[in-house]
């Protein structure tokens, strides 16, 4: 029997199990995939207090080490469903089941498709979603990046390290991404921007070869030739495990209280996979502290 089984190793999730395992509870790190999450897809982090600049893997890297030395068990595996039966919580994965007293989901967020033909079937050939991970196999060909926010346009900024051009194509007139990351894609003369327009088509015979893009104030649609399509038009949450528990609002999102409380005594919600406003690594670890705190005033007060 756990203290608290945390689901997900991104910094929501290392921040809780820093919190618990200096509280002395007996924590699980459950996770699917390379601890890290979202970061492990991010070039550089320039938001994150105490670096100028860190590359997402490094400060994955930093913020997992600890976390042994402080008795942590990091168990591998894709969690399926959560039960509670009042005291006791059961985590079911693949292949096995363990028991705790509390349980902080910190399963993040995944990015949303466009649903434009041609976006699946060429996924992983030409289509990509991260550009940290598929960048240099774009080198000296024309890219084109879809989003307008601070993904869309940190990471087109990223490409042209690579690329011989990168075009953002927005459905706005104005990007969303901070002024400080617009500002340098403004002054980068490999970014070129297509405004008020969105992707219809992904087209190519093996590989992206052009993008059909339509201009939704004239309602125009132009084909252009690019070797690679990046996406980032937003996230859903990874939450679709927990939906028994009736703890997520109508999209998806796990809602709490400002102490990291789903509706469910003993079951805590941290980082993207929250509804909250501001998706990023400092309020995932803001969010993961409290919540390994609570954990631990839960276990206290119920025993
Ligand atoms: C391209 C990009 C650039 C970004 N740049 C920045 C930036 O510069 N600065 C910044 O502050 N933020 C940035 N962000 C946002 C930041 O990465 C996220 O806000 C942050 O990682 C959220 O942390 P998290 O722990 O909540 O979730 P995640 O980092 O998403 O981690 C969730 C973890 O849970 C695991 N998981 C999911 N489902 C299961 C399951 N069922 N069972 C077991 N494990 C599971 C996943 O494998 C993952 O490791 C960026 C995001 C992207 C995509």
């Amino acid at each position: 029997m756990y203290d608290t089984i945390i689901i997900g190793a991104g910094p929501a999730g290392m921040t809780a199990a820093l919190y618990a395992a200096r509280s002395n509870l007996k924590v699980a790190l459950i996770e699917g995939g390379l601890p890290g999450g979202q970061m492990n897809n991010t070039s550089d982090i320039e938001n994150y207090p105490g670096y100028a600049n860190i590359s997402g893997p490094e400060l994955a890297e930093k913020m997992f080490e600890p976390l042994e030395n402080l008795g942590v068990e990091h168990l591998y595996g894709f969690v399926k469903n959560i039960e509670s039966h009042g005291d006791v919580k059961k985590v079911i994965t693949d292949d096995q089941e363990f028991e705790t007293r509390t349980v902080i989901v910190a399963t993040g967020s995944k990015h949303r498709l466009l649903g434009v033909p041609g976006e699946e079937e060429l996924n992983s050939r030409g289509v990509s979603y991260c550009a940290v991970c598929d960048g240099a196999f774009f080198r000296d060909q024309d890219l084109l990046v879809v989003g307008g926010g601070d993904s869309a346009v940190e990471e087109a900024i990223f490409l042209t390290q690579f690329a011989k051009s990168v075009t953002i194509v927005h459905r706005r007139d104005e990007l969303r991404a901070q002024k400080v990351l617009q500002d340098r894609a403004f002054a980068n003369d490999k970014i070129k921007f297509i405004w008020d327009s969105v992707v219809k088509e992904i087209k190519g015979e093996n590989r992206v070869e052009s993008v059909m893009i339509e201009n939704v104030k004239t309602h125009q649609v132009t084909e252009h030739a690019f070797g690679g399509v990046f996406i980032y038009v937003g996230l859903d949450p990874v939450s679709e495990f927990t939906k028994d528990l009736q703890i997520q609002d109508e999209s998806g999102w796990i809602m709490t209280d400002t102490h990291m409380k789903t509706a469910v005594d003993g079951i805590f919600a941290v980082g993207d996979v929250r509804q909250k406003d501001l998706r990023q690594i400092t309020t995932a670890v803001g969010d993961g502290a409290i919540a390994g705190q609570e954990a631990y005033k839960f276990i206290t007060e119920h025993s």
